[in-house]
């Protein structure tokens, strides 16, 4: 059975008290001087749990993990072809909650909070309100699904699908379970990594016991968000029978060389994770500043394929508004 490991700050707990200032952020990195680059947009504060700030370098103004979450003078700059939705999702939606754009999986939004706010993130304009799962979302969900049969698999997203409660996740679960044609449920979490506390034991034990194959896909962009602690949960998510795999969005400065990459497939491996995608940014108001040149990223990705064994390979992928997967990158045509 899964192991009592060291006791840490309840998650809840720990989720209220992120950090969302500023100027708190900067003092405990010792980084007060970056004040002046900082802006803060109203529609996207700062917000990061102190574990993922205590994997940050203390003085480093480049440290990979800040980069991804202190807001930048640079997303006030307006650049052609960088939208507020470059997956045009608000039009996807045959329910409220529901996105259907795959054949045989649907996504669902079940919340649209995050337990932090990564600078590059697609649905930093996205309205959550407008498009939550309303009371009786479960029944028309259920009512979907069934008259799609080609649907086995159903995806919880978000914002973080983790950061709801145990209780209202499990009552998710239930539902799904119920349906028979669904295969798999599959989270789509940024939680493991940046809260690893969150995949408690009662989480755990409740996806051991899911009569449908449970995938967790984390997303970590860099081998420090992995540390000891968090490999530790993560290798009890794999006992609890999870299958456990990573996306990771390509960001310029922060991941974008090869040793970092290769560095983030073997700690994932370490921690039994499989990298699944690496993406391509998706064009996001806001965001251009970690754009990486196209002919540099598949330049990497052939030294990935080089140095790594292929099962650490990531797909190189973009994701487009109207394809029916997630685009590969065409490494032959543009190298
Ligand atoms: C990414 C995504 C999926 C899952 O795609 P996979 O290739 O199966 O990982 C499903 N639905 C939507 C809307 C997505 O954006
Ligand atoms: S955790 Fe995911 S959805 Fe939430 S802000 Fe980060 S990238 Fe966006």
């Amino acid at each position: 059975m899964i192991n009592h490991l060291i006791t840490q700050k309840n998650w809840q707990t720990q989720l209220s008290e992120a950090i969302t200032s500023v100027d708190e952020l900067l003092s405990i990195l010792k980084l007060e001087s970056l004040r002046a680059t900082v802006y803060i947009p109203e529609h996207f504060e700062l917000r990061v749990p102190r574990d993922f700030v205590a994997k940050m370098i203390i003085g480093d103004s480049n440290d990979p993990l800040l980069r991804q979450v202190l807001p930048d003078q640079k997303e006030q700059v307006s650049v052609t072809g960088y939208v507020t939705d470059p997956l045009s999702e608000n039009t996807q939606n045959p329910i409220k909650g529901l996105l259907h754009k795959y054949q045989s999986r649907v996504l669902l939004t079940i919340t649209g909070a995050c337990a932090i706010h990564c600078r590059y993130c697609f649905r930093q304009h996205f309205d959550y309100s407008a498009n939550m799962p309303t009371a009786d979302a479960k029944d028309n969900i259920i009512h979907y699904i069934s008259e799609n049969p080609e649907v086995n698999e159903v995806i919880l997203s978000g914002g973080d699908p983790l950061n709801v409660t145990n209780r209202r996740l499990f009552a998710w679960l239930d539902t799904l379970e119920s349906i028979p044609q669904l295969t798999t449920i599959r989270l789509h979490t940024r939680l493991p990594v940046v809260m690893p506390a969150r995949l408690d034991t009662e989480l755990l034990e409740r996806l051991s016991q899911s009569r449908c194959r449970i995938v967790m896909v984390i997303h970590c962009n860099h081998a420090n968000e992995i540390d000891t602690t968090t490999a530790e949960y993560l290798q009890r998510a794999r006992v609890a029978g999870v299958t456990l795999l990573n996306q990771a969005v390509l960001l310029k400065g922060i991941n974008d060389d090869v040793e970092t990459q290769v560095q983030l497939s073997e700690r994932l491996f370490a921690s039994g994770v499989l990298p699944y995608y690496l993406h391509v940014l998706d064009k996001v108001a806001g965001a251009a500043h970690f754009d990486h040149d196209l002919q540099a990223s598949i330049r990497l990705y052939w030294s990935l394929l080089a140095q790594l064994p292929g099962y650490l390979v990531p797909k190189l992928v973009r994701e487009l508004p109207d394809k029916p997967f997630k685009m590969p990158i065409d490494i032959y045509n543009n190298a």
